[in-house]
Parts: structure tokens; C-alpha cells; sequence
């Protein structure tokens, strides 16, 4: 009964929201995690649009151009960032756990309608770490309840340790040259775990410009992961209403 009561307050404090467009949920849209809107017609990033550029390619990843400068294998996002923008920011910032498990659940979703193939060839997940000064003062890692959620319903294994952030640094879009965003970077991130022979799917939330997934799957790389594949929530910069015209 009290914890009915919590809840219940709870509700009146930080309702339940769209995962997508962040709007508050009508009483009898509760059951689902999306509103009735974006619910008709989930917005993914189209399956034949490049995430990163908007070009196009033959499956729902980034084009042949677009894959060439990184370490990764390749990388796929879910939505273009302004379609979840709202959603993201309260999830990041006002602690909204429940938006962030209608995320990843959207972002399962996603795999298992256009990526049966990574989905297939994973052997685990890694989260791209937060700074531990970070996660303390945020209370949480945003992007383990984006993992954990992937992992509840694809049965890929979520693994929350083996990769860490050793630097503290700097956001990265307060950067402004390529050159700045890599040196801040820098040994940013170690491998605590042996991955010989792993296959990894590696989550973050936002990507932008793929510096510190490309950072991240150097060090994996490097403590013998064979494959690693970038899976983000979404992509800034992609003008997908331009592009499909
Ligand atoms: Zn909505
Ligand atoms: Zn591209």
C-alpha cells in the first residue's frame, strides 16, 4: 500500500512521459512508453539513410564513406537526434529512468527490426563509461539503462565492467576543431578485462562526431576484441527531411 502511494507520487513529480517527443503521456497512454502520435509510425532513421551523413546505403548503417576514417566495423543509430532531443535531455538531466527505459526498449526495437545480423554475431554489450566523478554526481550512468533494457529484450549480455574513463574530459561538444576533440580524448579510456576474440556491440547515446566510440573501440582493439560495432541512440547533424528530398 505505501509503495503504491510512492509511486503514485512519484507520478505527480515526474509523470510518465513519450520516449520519443518527451510530452507528457495522457492517462490512457500509460501502458505503452510512447504517445498515440509517435507511436502510429515509430521515427527510425530510414533503413537505407547513412546516420552519419544522410547518404545512402544498402543496409541500416553508415555508408562505405562514412565507415572508412574509424576503427569500429560499423555503426547504425536508432533516431535522428532532434526527434528524440526532449526526451534525451529530460532522461540525461532530470533523471527520468522510465524515459530511459522506453529508449531502450525503442532502441531494442530498432535492432530487431533492421539488425537481425549484428544481433546474431554479438557477444556482448559495453556501454561508452562516464568519468566515476560524473557518475557519481549524476546518480547514474544513463546509457547502463539504455544497456540493461537492450539486453532484457534482445538476450544479448549486457557486461557493465571492463571498460573505464581514466581522464575526466571535457564535453566534447564544447570542442570546436577535430584536432582539440582528439587530444582531449587522449588515453581518455582503458580496458580493465581481457575481450580476446569478443565480438562487441557498443552503446552510447548520442553520436556525433565518433570520436570517443572510435577512442573507446581502439582500446577494445587493443585487448583483443575482434569485432566491435557502435549502436547509439541517435545521430546529431543528420538533416533527414533535406536529405530525402
Ligand atoms: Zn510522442
Ligand atoms: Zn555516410
Amino acid at each position: 500500500m505505501r509503495n503504491r502511494m510512492k509511486e503514485k507520487l512519484l507520478e505527480l513529480i515526474f509523470p510518465p512521459r513519450c520516449a520519443i517527443c518527451g510530452e507528457v503521456l495522457a492517462l490512457r497512454e500509460r501502458k505503452e512508453f510512447f504517445c498515440e502520435k509517435c507511436g502510429g509510425h515509430i521515427p527510425f532513421i530510414p533503413k537505407e539513410t547513412c546516420p552519419h551523413c544522410g547518404g545512402k546505403t544498402d543496409t541500416a548503417g553508415f555508408c562505405d564513406f562514412c565507415r572508412k576514417p574509424f576503427a569500429f566495423e560499423t555503426a547504425c543509430a536508432a533516431f535522428p537526434y532532434e526527434t528524440v532531443r526532449q526526451a534525451v535531455h529530460l532522461f540525461k538531466y532530470e533523471g527520468g529512468k522510465q524515459l530511459g527505459e522506453g529508449l531502450g526498449a525503442l532502441m531494442a526495437e530498432y535492432l530487431l527490426q533492421y539488425h537481425e545480423e549484428l544481433l546474431v554475431k554479438t557477444d556482448l554489450i559495453l556501454s561508452v563509461p562516464l568519468h566515476p566523478k560524473k557518475e557519481k554526481r549524476r546518480g547514474f550512468n544513463q546509457t547502463h539503462i539504455l544497456c540493461e533494457k537492450i539486453a532484457e529484450k534482445t538476450g544479448l549480455m549486457f557486461q557493465k565492467e571492463g571498460l573505464c574513463r581514466k581522464k575526466n574530459t571535457v564535453a566534447q561538444s564544447t570542442l570546436h576543431t577535430p584536432e582539440e576533440r582528439r587530444q582531449n580524448l587522449k588515453d581518455a579510456f582503458a580496458a580493465t578485462k581481457d575481450f580476446t576474440d569478443k565480438r562487441i556491440l557498443l552503446v552510447d547515446d548520442i553520436f556525433t562526431t565518433g570520436t570517443t566510440c572510435n577512442e573507446c573501440a581502439k582500446v577494445l582493439y587493443r585487448s583483443g576484441a575482434r569485432e566491435v560495432h557502435v549502436f547509439c541512440l541517435s545521430a546529431a547533424g543528420l538533416q533527414l527531411e533535406q536529405k530525402s528530398i
